[in-house]
């Protein structure tokens, strides 16, 4: 929403920032302090402090060596010190003419010729000291530092900081007594002069550890509300109710689909995946709607558990949605589930509808049909499939894969496609009996989908416990058998040569490599060039072998042959860049080589790498990074270099990932628009968060309206991100 033209300028500043209400000033704490509260004598100082001198112009010309520059000399009797001053303009010259006094604030330098200040900050000397530390605020531009001031003064006054907790708050989070929120706000944008600058810096200090706790506090009530809220909506209770078998019927009656889906596939399910199954079909089975996320490694098959439970959607008579980030994954599953699922759904005369954004107007205006009128038991696409043409008959169940890689709004939309009206279809509702009972109870409720969310990275546990703490985890923590652990080498890109080498071994063994080339800047129009060059530098170095290019400029018809070479085994090499980063999957692949990867993330890093070692054969992955940045190759960037060597395993990758990266990062879509913590570091606060959560529920049950209050003082109207 533009910001009215009638607005001042810092007006308009303050309002994009965030700053709009008062407690949002109050609560806009300062970055550091500048201690303006004494006269420091210049005998007394070291090179690097900074500190505010006070003393008697001796001298003030303009050199002109090295550059056109304002030197002054001040007096302060135990010593001398030279101001310097790049950029000033006459009357600046003129309030420094020799004899007046001065007070001067800036870093102190040494040198040989005594001590200097560089623009230092200058007003006449004898303006009263100010009794307090100066705050130093975040601030932008076009919002001067003495206006930002003003306004959080001013709105630390108005605001109403009155007690949102309950008694007994501070022994539960071990504050100290005291130190209530208009107390410890008043002091931090105020500290007295004796206060130790080091506990504000590490934010130790009692006021600091009651704005964490406060802050913590709302968060996980906030999460708690959200949660609660959730249960009070309707989803359909999926649960089919097997008819009971009577006489020979029993014998020729067709086993549910589920039932049919794990008879027919090729292998056993794991433990684990059986155990992440168990749990989604009892949640399915209530008419609390599910919010589950299904965490589990690269490989260690997400796909059937998501099938599964499309098939319990369907065996119930409801519609289910399946959607990934890109369509090259969508296709993936759409390959599998239709390998899967057709076979038993046709009998049943129910399809599999898709929907991308390249589809043809004609095909989509089928599959559209398909899926208002039903007959598309099964709905996989890209974001196409929450668009609002998209109508459902009766969409019960939605899953999203590598939930991450979609935007808050995205997973409110999908939830908001579950109309109002939406009862199982019960031409093919084998369980419609039982069905209708609940959606009769249901109608009053608002309803919604069920929701699964699958990701490849695991939520390291401070995350869960804060970020998350409104969703039910799944892990699956087990691959599948007979997978062979990939070798990951790092490789100076002055031997490409020898991996080149490498490549032709493995092709003549019968086997697929990739070889996958970052995105520069994250701009798509760059891609092309990105992969385009390596790739003719290796048609030209391994003649007369299929080698593809794939990227994300491509037409999608094109993308599409390339991968079904690729995926048929008659393409030996795929060049690409990331967009086969997440989902692909083709068994006889042995070998990765990731160009540069010391400019990819972490955890995408370990993604790729799961492209490999899906088979049998022993698989590597070259990690190729040039010579020319190795000297200069970051601290994070050879931290995850490092951990891709050291470990496969996805929860030390994360955790990893999040002591690399901050958990602001790691959040990805998850932060937009919504405020992360601003105070409480989760890496060290982690005791303020256990507190935190033993303490929401207790605060929301027995005193909601202050629950509430609080929730709206810290996260305004933030809180709809944070519960998509
Ligand atoms: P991801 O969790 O990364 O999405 P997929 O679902 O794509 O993994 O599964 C990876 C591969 O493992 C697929 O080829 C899948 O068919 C296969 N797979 C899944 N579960 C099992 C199992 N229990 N035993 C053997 N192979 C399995
Ligand atoms: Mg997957």
């Amino acid at each position: 929403m533009p910001l009215p033209q009638a607005l001042s300028a810092p007006q308009r500043a303050l309002l994009k920032l965030g700053l709009g209400r008062d407690i949002d000033l109050a609560l806009h704490l300062p970055l550091r302090y500048e201690d303006e509260t004494r006269i420091v004598m210049l005998r007394d100082c070291r090179e690097g402090d900074v500190v505010q001198i006070e003393g008697t112009v001796t001298a003030c010309e303009i050199a002109y060596r090295p550059r056109r520059q304002l030197v002054v000399t001040v007096d302060d009797d135990s010593d001398t010190c030279v101001l310097r001053f790049f950029s000033f303009y006459p009357s600046q010259q003129k309030a420094l003419a020799v004899g007046t006094r001065i007070r001067a604030r800036g870093e102190i330098r040494g040198g040989l010729l005594g001590f200097q200040m560089v623009h230092p900050t200058c007003r006449p000397a004898g303006v009263e000291l100010p009794q307090s530390l100066t705050p130093v605020y975040p601030s932008s531009a076009s919002l001067p530092q003495a206006y930002l001031r003003k306004a959080v003064l001013g709105g630390l006054g108005r605001a109403d900081l009155g007690s949102t907790v309950a008694p007994g708050f501070e022994q539960e989070f071990g504050l100290a007594a005291g130190w209530d929120l208009r107390r410890a706000l008043s002091f931090l944008h105020q500290p007295t002069p004796d206060t130790s600058l080091a506990a504000l810096e590490d934010r130790s200090h009692p006021a600091w550890q009651r704005l964490k706790a406060e802050e913590l506090l709302a968060q996980q009530l906030s999460q708690l509300q959200s949660k609660r809220e959730r249960a009070a909506l309707r989803s359909p209770a999926l649960s089919p109710v097997r008819l009971k078998p009577q006489g020979d019927a029993a014998a020729s009656m067709p086993l549910l689909l589920h039932e049919q889906l794990l008879a027919a596939l090729p292998f056993q399910l794991t433990s684990a995946q059986r155990r992440v199954s168990e749990e989604i079909a009892r949640d399915l089975a209530t008419t609390v709607p599910m919010h589950r996320l299904l965490q589990g490694d690269v490989g260690s098959g997400k796909t059937i558990v998501a099938a599964l439970g499309a098939a319990i959607a369907i065996d119930a008579g409801w519609q289910c949605a399946l959607m990934a980030p890109t369509e090259i994954l969508a296709q993936q599953h759409f390959g599998k589930l239709i390998g899967w699922l057709e076979p038993l759904l046709a009998p049943r005369g129910q399809r599999i509808a898709w929907l991308t954004g390249s589809q043809k107007k004609k095909e989509r205006a089928e599959m559209l049909r398909l899926v208002a009128s039903g007959e598309a038991a099964l709905v996989i696409g890209t974001h196409a499939v929450i668009q609002d043409q998209v109508q459902f008959r009766n969409l019960a169940l939605a899953i999203i894969d590598e939930q991450h890689r979609f935007g808050v709004e995205q997973r409110l939309a999908l939830r908001g496609k579950m109309t109002r009206e939406a009862e199982p279809s019960p031409r093919r509702g084998r369980a419609g009996e039982g069905a209708s009972t609940s959606t009769a109870s249901a109608v009053c409720a608002q309803r919604e989908p069920h929701l699964l969310m699958m990701s490849a990275t695991p939520i390291p546990r401070t995350l869960a416990m804060s970020y998350y703490a409104d969703l039910d985890v799944s892990t699956i923590d087990e691959l599948p058998p007979g997978r062979t652990p990939v070798v990951t080498k790092l490789v100076a890109e002055s031997r490409r040569d020898e991996v080149i080498e490498r490549i032709r071994g493995q092709l003549e063994q019968g086997r697929q490599v990739y070889w996958v080339c970052p995105l520069i800047e994250e701009s798509e129009a760059l891609d092309l060039t990105n992969a385009t060059a390596p790739h003719e530098a290796l048609a030209a170095a391994l003649p007369g072998l299929v080698i593809g290019l794939l990227h994300s400029r491509m037409a999608s018809a094109e993308k599409k042959a390339v991968m079904s070479l690729f995926t048929g085994g008659q393409m030996g090499v795929l060049v690409s860049t990331t967009v086969i980063e997440v989902g692909v999957d083709v068994a006889n692949a042995s070998l990765m080589v990731i160009e540069h990867a010391e400019r990819f993330g972490l955890s995408q890093l370990h993604q790729l790498r799961g492209r490999v070692g899906r088979g049998a054969a022993a698989s590597a992955c070259v990690l190729l990074y040039s010579t020319g940045d190795a000297t200069r190759l970051g601290q994070t960037a050879r931290a995850r270099l490092k951990a891709m060597v050291e470990t496969s395993d996805g929860f030390e990758i994360a955790r990893r990932d999040l002591e690399i990266r901050g958990p602001g990062e790691f959040m990805g879509s998850r932060q937009s628009g919504a405020s992360l913590l601003r105070f409480a570091d989760l890496a060290t606060d982690t005791e303020l968060l256990e507190a935190a959560r033993r303490l929401a529920p207790q605060l929301l049950d027995q005193h909601p309206a202050l629950a509430d209050k609080h929730v709206t003082r810290w996260l305004g109207g933030r809180q709809d991100y944070l519960k998509a």
